[in-house]
């Protein structure tokens, strides 16, 4: 029997690739477009806790991942019980019929569509009837997953010397991680960016700062090839990234921390960092990292049993940002990590993101809305406005900028 492809990348879902099963209308998707895409389904825009069908294999070898059997078996059973298997042939219909797959990938990446019509023709119509009103939405909540070896967890031995939300930055000396070079991309007839250029050098942090709409998370979603870029070119360490699959690029090491904090909100803290690993075969690095992800976040081991959805939204954002790393990024992206958090809270999560650099050694690029902390935070930055690169230089420097200071930091 031959499968559709994937609903998100409409590249074939092979036997091989982790697949994650959308529990209202159990359409298939790649794991890493499912995350891609803010744990919400492309072909009906349910956002509710995927089937993960490889949990079993998952469970069956580990006493520590044992815990995770009862979860998934209500999760499935739960969705299978209230979604009758009508539902399926319904939203296929839907979604390949008047709707291009385009207009229900970009549909579904919003937040703002109501994305809980498990399955029934009405929740589909809804979904794929403001893809054309508000094409930009599948930008938002993307999340890419790696299996990349850049990222190598310090020896639990390390000293734990406190480090300073406002460490000097130290001049870019790595060799170039990521680069951008004139890409172009947008949504139909509308080009977001025009020509963005940059470079993330290995070992940085790098924001991304400018006004809603700028085109902010367009760029980290043509980084994760969430969206194409129609010109230019995405090079991770020399090597072209622009053009590939999502999941491909994900294999390469680039990890997408989505705006919004998308957890699996059905499984526990433990049951999303392991879902963080999903491109990983080695059991007990995994096991290994979990711990070091619990030393790291003292906070999740404290949570580990506790639903993702149940936490605070700090605690939610630690969890996101641990689950990316169990992905052993080459270089992580952040995108609006303190949207909607108390300043304190936030003040916590730039103190782990410098703590990660400078102790894990971990590539950040990083948007961020709030140009004050982000500039604090990185080493160097950009500035973006509708869609172009206009200013960029150390962090320190466009700080002190009187053009920046007037526009960004309500100086
Ligand atoms: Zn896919
Ligand atoms: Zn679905």
């Amino acid at each position: 029997m031959s499968r559709d492809p994937c609903k998100l990348c409409e590249e074939p879902l092979e036997d091989d690739d982790h697949l994650l099963v959308c529990s209202a209308c159990l359409v298939e998707h790649h794991a890493a477009c499912y995350i891609a895409n803010g744990i919400t389904c492309a072909a009906c825009g349910n956002s509710e806790t995927p089937i993960d069908p490889e949990q079993g294999k998952v469970s069956s070898d580990s006493g520590a991942v044992e815990a995770t059997t009862s979860g998934t078996g209500a999760v499935a059973a739960s969705s299978s019980g209230s979604h009758p298997a009508s539902g399926t042939g319904d939203v296929a219909a839907s979604s390949s019929g008047s709707h291009p797959a385009s207009g229900a990938v970009a549909a579904s990446g919003s937040g703002s569509h109501p994305a809980s019509g498990t399955g029934t023709v009405s929740g589909t119509g809804a979904v794929s009837g403001t893809g054309g009103a508000d094409p930009s939405a599948s930008g938002s909540g993307s999340f890419a997953f790696s299996a990349g070896s850049g990222y190598a967890p310090a020896s639990p031995s390390a000293d734990p010397q406190p480090v300073p939300v406002e460490a000097p930055a130290p001049e870019p000396t790595g060799p170039v991680l990521l680069e951008l070079e004139d890409v172009v991309a947008g949504f139909g007839a509308m080009e977001v960016l025009h020509g963005v250029s940059l470079k993330v050098h290995e070992g940085e942090i790098v924001a991304l700062i400018g006004a809603n709409g700028a085109g902010k998370t367009t760029t980290l979603n043509v980084i994760s090839n969430v969206v194409k870029a129609r010109k230019g070119e995405v090079r991770l360490a020399g090597e072209r990234t622009s053009g590939r699959g999502i999941q491909d690029t994900v294999r390469r090491g680039i990890i997408h921390v989505p705006e919004g904090r998308r957890l699996f909100s059905e499984l526990t803290v433990l049951e999303n960092l392991e879902m963080g690993a999903f491109l990983r075969n080695d059991k007990d690095g995994i096991q290994r990292d979990i711990k070091h992800m619990y030393e790291m976040f003292p906070i999740l081991e404290q949570r580990k049993s506790q639903r993702g959805g149940s936490l605070s939204g700090g605690e939610q954002q630690m969890l996101a940002i641990a689950r990316g790393l169990m992905a052993e990024p080459k270089l992580l992206l952040l995108d609006e990590p303190s949207l909607g958090l108390a300043p304190i809270i936030c003040q916590q999560i730039f103190r782990t993101v410098r703590e990660l650099n400078a102790k894990e050694g971990v590539t950040v690029f990083i948007v961020e809305q709030n140009a004050h902390a982000a500039l604090e935070l990185a080493h160097r930055a950009y500035v973006m406005e509708t869609g172009d690169v206009i200013m960029s230089g150390p962090a320190k420097q466009l700080a002190n900028d009187p053009r920046v200071k007037a526009a960004y930091l309500g100086e």
